[in-house]
C-alpha cells in the first residue's frame, strides 16, 4: 500500500491484514501536531506520482479546484487526466495513470507536479494517512512509504497547507461520513437502486458544476440536502 486513502473504510479492510502499527510509527496525530513528513520539496523524487493504479481518489473539493484552476469541466477532465472507478460498490473519480510511464498526467518531464497549487488532497496528505474513529479522525504517518531519507518535522496543518483549516477538516469528515453511509445504503439496495445511488452521488457532488466562489458553502448546502433526503427515505 502506498496511499492510505481513508475516504472510504479501506483501512478497516487493511487492518484485517495488518495493524496501523505495522505501517506507521504507531502514533495518531492532530492537525496542530508536528510529524516527520517534510521531504524537502521532494527534490529528485516523484515516486508517489507513479504506479498508483486507481488509488488517488478525488473528492468534491479536488474536482472544484481542478475545474476552476484548469478551466475545464469534469467531463473534459474525464477524457484526459481522471477516470471513474468502483470503490466499495460506489463510483468515485480518481487520477488516471497514463499508459506512457504509468504516471500521473500532471507530472512534468522534470518529475515535478504541474498543478502543485491545486493538487488533490491525497497528494497533499502523503506520506500521512487518516484514520477515522469515534466520530472524528486523526492522522498517522506511513513511515515506510516516502522514499526520502531526509524528512524533517513540520506541523501537519502546514504540510497540507490549505486555507480555512477548520472548515477543511469539517469537510473531510462530512465527506467521509457521507461516502461511508452511501456505501452502506447501496449494500442493502436492489440492483436498480444501486445504480440510482451511484448516479446521484456523481451528479450532485461531481458533475454539477460549482460556482467559483466559496466551495465549502456550496458543498455543505448540497450534502445537507442529500442527508435530509436520505433521512426521509
Ligand atoms: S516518495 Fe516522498 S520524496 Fe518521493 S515524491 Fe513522494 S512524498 Fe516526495
Ligand atoms: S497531482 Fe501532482 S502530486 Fe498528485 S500524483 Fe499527480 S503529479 Fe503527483
Amino acid at each position: 500500500m502506498k496511499w492510505a486513502d481513508k475516504t472510504t473504510e479501506r483501512l478497516d479492510e487493511m487492518q484485517r491484514e495488518c495493524s496501523l502499527e505495522d505501517i506507521s510509527d504507531g502514533k495518531r496525530y492532530q492537525g496542530e501536531d508536528l510529524a516527520k513528513v517534510d521531504c524537502q520539496d521532494c527534490v529528485g523524487c516523484s515516486d508517489c506520482c507513479h504506479d498508483m493504479g486507481n488509488t488517488i481518489i478525488l473528492d468534491p473539493r479536488d474536482i472544484y479546484e481542478l475545474t476552476k484552476g484548469l478551466q475545464q469541466t469534469m467531463e473534459q477532465l474525464l477524457t484526459t487526466t481522471i477516470e471513474l472507478n468502483v470503490v466499495d460498490g460506489i463510483i468515485l473519480p480518481n487520477l488516471k495513470m497514463q499508459k506512457q510511464g504509468n504516471q500521473c498526467a500532471y507530472l512534468n518531464e522534470k518529475g515535478r507536479c504541474r498543478i502543485h497549487d491545486i493538487r488533490p488532497g491525497i497528494c497533499r496528505l502523503f506520506p500521512l494517512g487518516r484514520v477515522y474513529e469515534n466520530g472524528g479522525f486523526s492522522y498517522f504517518l506511513q513511515d515506510k512509504e516516502c522514499k526520502s531519507n531526509h524528512r524533517s518535522k513540520i506541523r501537519i496543518r502546514k504540510w497540507i497547507n490549505l486555507p480555512e483549516w477548520k472548515t477543511y477538516e469539517k469537510f473531510v469528515l462530512a465527506w467521509h461520513d457521507y461516502v461511508k453511509a452511501t456505501i452502506e445504503r447501496q449494500r442493502e439496495a436492489s440492483e436498480e437502486e444501486k445504480k440510482q445511488i451511484c448516479v446521484r452521488l456523481l451528479t450532485v457532488f461531481f458533475l454539477t458544476p460549482y460556482q467559483e466562489q466559496d466551495f465549502y458553502a456550496q458543498f455543505f448546502q448540497r450534502i445537507e440536502k442529500e442527508n435530509d433526503l436520505n433521512n426521509t427515505m
